[in-house]
């Protein structure tokens, strides 16, 4: 199977060749026929899987097939995505497809001058990149339309329901052409997913290539039980253990995680975190130094690591374990892109084990132990040592064996856990 049995026009098919992109992957074997048919499309896959290329190459085919310029103020099509990250790694794979087309790509995130972006738009874009809340700023200060973008694709979507943009997407969507093409992809498939769908997509056709909150099967994964004040060490020995690889470090606050950043600096480590409190400037920077190996650990929260595409990266470690399952099956898939073997390595706590459970139910499977045994007795009533600030998660109740999840009619990310427990609560903000 290549490019042009999928019906991609000769010289976008040549573009890719000439990025090295000879072989569609399977999303984009399954997605790409249907859209490039018209057809909206809900795909579910993971970065790395190559989904960018799947909703962008058909958008990029017809905009150039249809040959016809933006008018000023417009963007043919509009892509919206979770963060800054995200966003500027969507819009740099759409400018390499377009290359030496008359196709123009803009992207518009947060955290750069808005002023840049307005007269970027004066022209008209083809193909809009961009972050919901600066997008909103710019239709309010009228610097740009929707009414004529025939593509929206929501890229990430399941996070954008955590971090709340669906009310972002409330205002945008009724801004764009009811007969629009809309691809919307995410990596897992929460319940008001398929709610999400059900508002903006019409028959759209279903494709995916992992079961959901399926991890792909080239992570060996495991759990070390190990208490809160032993993990440093831990982690310490296993990045020794591995001194030449990229390893990626997740928990859950950006204090933990600056501290963390800071303890393993001082233990010699090439580290750099990124998480919240950073600039875009700072953000980018650190990214860049991991990518070109001149970091060799990055220490980060969910959501500034959110969907980023680090290629390299052979081990992932959960230092603290997210408590909503679904960030665990985005944060190991960092690793093992691109069908390179990858590990993820959990760190599990006393009072982590209800994340744990939550976790490898969600996938449906045990993650195996190395080391330690599972915590017994969890559940009592106790404050977390939760690297260094005691903050950045939610705990609600739920005893051992206690509490059910509560049903998941919220976003993923607002999701209280019921139970009759009455344990220590703490509301620090996380990432
Ligand atoms: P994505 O899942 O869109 O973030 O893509 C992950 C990485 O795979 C990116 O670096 C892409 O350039 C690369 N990629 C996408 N499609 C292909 C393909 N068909 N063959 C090889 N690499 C690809």
């Amino acid at each position: 199977m290549d490019f042009d049995m999928l019906g991609l026009q000769p010289r976008l098919v040549a573009k890719l060749a000439e990025q090295g992109i000879t072989a569609p992957t399977p999303i984009q074997t399954q997605a790409i026929p249907h859209a490039m048919n018209g057809r909206d499309v809900m795909g579910l896959a993971q970065t790395g899987s190559g989904k960018t290329a799947a909703f962008g190459l058909p958008m990029v085919d017809a905009l150039m097939k249809a040959g016809v310029r933006p008018n000023p103020k417009c963007a043919n099509a509009l892509v919206l995505a979770p963060t800054r990250e995200l966003a500027k790694q969507i819009a740099d794979n759409l400018t390499a497809y377009t290359g030496g087309s008359h196709l123009k790509v803009a992207l518009v995130v947060g955290g750069a001058g808005i002023v840049g972006q307005m007269k970027r738009l004066e022209k008209g874009v083809d193909l809009l990149v961009a972050t919901p809340g600066r997008l909103i700023d710019l239709l309010d200060r009228r610097a740009v339309r929707l009414n004529e973008t025939r593509f929206l694709v929501l890229d990430e979507a399941d996070q954008m329901l955590d971090m709340g943009f669906i009310h972002a997407l409330r205002r945008i969507a009724p801004l764009l052409p009811a007969n629009r093409q809309t691809m919307l992809f995410s990596a897992t498939m929460p319940k008001q997913m398929a709610e999400l769908a059900e508002a903006y997509l019409t028959d759209a056709i279903r494709v995916q290539v992992n079961a959901p909150g399926k991890p792909v099967e080239a992570i060996s994964q495991s759990v070390h039980f190990v208490a809160q004040a032993a993990k440093f060490d831990l982690l310490v020995d296993l990045l020794d253990a591995h001194r030449d690889e990229l390893a990626l470090v997740f928990g859950r606050t950006k204090h933990g995680m600056e501290k963390l950043s800071k303890q393993l600096a001082a233990k010699g480590f090439a580290v750099v975190a990124i998480h919240g409190n950073k600039s875009q400037g700072q953000r980018d920077r650190a990214i860049a130094d991991f990518k070109a190996g001149r970091v060799r650990v990055l220490v980060a929260t969910d959501v500034a690591a959110r969907g980023l595409d680090i290629p390299d990266v052979r081990h992932v470690y959960n230092y603290e374990l997210p408590n909503v399952p679904e960030n665990y099956v985005h944060r190991i898939g960092r690793t093992a892109r691109a069908g390179a073997d990858g590990a993820a390595i959990a760190f599990c706590a006393p009072d982590e084990m209800q994340d744990l459970r939550d976790i490898q139910k969600a996938m449906k499977a045990d993650i195996p132990v190395a080391s330690g045994r599972p915590w017994e007795g969890e559940g009592t009533d106790k404050k977390r040592p939760n690297g260094g600030n005691g903050g950045g998660r939610r705990r609600f109740g739920g005893g051992q064996g206690g509490g059910k999840p509560a049903a998941s009619a919220k976003p993923a990310g607002q999701r209280r856990r019921s139970g009759g427990g009455n344990r220590a609560r703490s509301n620090g903000r996380a990432a």
